[in-house]
């Protein structure tokens, strides 16, 4: 469940998108317009990290690879990880007591539906709405 930031080439707006899946991470729409003209963009943090921490990260297989998306411990490994990677300061608390619920064993689609807040800033047509 990785979430990226992209910029809408159609309404110019920029999204965080909160993929349910890694197979729809190749196929994002825009919550906005619903648009399929996505341009990801680099994360902040990423800019602020040295290119050589960067590239490690970007490097290490358990980064990505490791993840099983029907393990929540394995996909809380995962978030911890991305949090941390992110900075920690854009996901807010839900993040935090996401990975948390994941860990105790609970699984993603219990949290989402418990935490409506979840996809981030709230904008018209959410990126939960999809
Ligand atoms: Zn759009």
């Amino acid at each position: 469940m990785p979430i990226y930031e992209y910029r809408c080439a159609d309404c110019k707006r920029r999204a965080s998108i909160f993929f349910r899946s890694f197979a729809a991470v190749s196929d994002p729409t825009c919550p906005n317009c619903g648009g399929k003209n996505l341009a990801r963009l680099v994360s902040r943090v990423a800019t602020v990290k040295s290119e050589e921490a960067r590239l490690e990260a970007m490097s290490d297989p358990s980064a990505f690879g490791d993840v099983d998306e029907n393990d929540p411990k394995s996909v809380a490994r995962f978030m911890r990880k991305m949090g941390n990677q992110m900075g920690g300061e854009d996901l807010g608390p839900e993040f935090g007591e996401m990975v948390d619920r994941l860990e105790s064993g609970e699984s993603p689609e219990e949290i989402e539906k418990t935490m409506p807040g979840l996809a981030g800033e709230p904008s018209p047509g959410s990126a939960m709405g999809f």
